[in-house]
């Protein structure tokens, strides 16, 4: 994965594909969830998350209470220990996240290290699985400039979209 390549291409269509997810919130296709299943499928025909790793570079997962007791437990750490190595606690939110990007735990070969026990937040990442799809339009406006696969994913489903039905520019 060509990750500067990935950045414009993403700086690029951030305009148009950001104005189609804000589109989602007037107009619905009635078959939309549809429409993302089939273009999910192409997107992971066509992806290699191990060539890739952008999500671990560039972004932080959120780490809930139940992971930080599996990791530490994990890593032979107190909890208060593993929070005070790599963790902090975001003002706003009150979310554990990590102190520094990468994240301390991806390896050289683009791999997580903790993966049997990464945090849930992780493991379900980029979320596309989430229903209904419109519901998620914020996140997929941060994600799709971070993670190549969401890019992918917003631009097939507005395709797809478009071809199927009279929408506006
Ligand atoms: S815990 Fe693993 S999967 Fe999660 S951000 Fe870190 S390296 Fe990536
Ligand atoms: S989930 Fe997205 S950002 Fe993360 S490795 Fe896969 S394609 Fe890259």
């Amino acid at each position: 994965m060509d990750l500067e390549k990935f950045a414009a291409n993403a700086a690029r269509k951030k305009k148009s594909l950001s104005k189609f997810l804000d589109q989602l919130d007037e107009l619905l296709p009635p078959d939309l969830q549809e429409i993302v299943d089939k273009a999910d499928a192409k997107v992971w025909a066509e992806t290699d998350c191990t060539t890739c790793a952008n999500c671990c570079k560039t972004m932080t997962p959120t780490f809930s209470k139940r992971d930080i007791t599996r990791i530490a437990a994990h890593l032979n750490m107190t909890v208060r220990e593993f929070r005070d190595q790599w963790l902090y606690k975001e003002k706003e939110s009150g979310d554990w996240v990590n102190t520094t990007q990468p994240c301390q735990f991806l390896a050289d070969n683009n791999m997580c290290s903790i993966y049997e026990v990464r945090p849930a937040d992780c493991a379900e990442f980029p979320h596309h699985n989430k229903q209904p799809f419109d519901d998620y339009n914020a996140m997929y406006k941060t994600n799709m400039m971070h993670c190549p696969a969401t890019l992918l994913l917003v631009y097939k489903v507005k395709k797809a979209v478009q071809r199927e039905y009279e929408w506006p520019e």
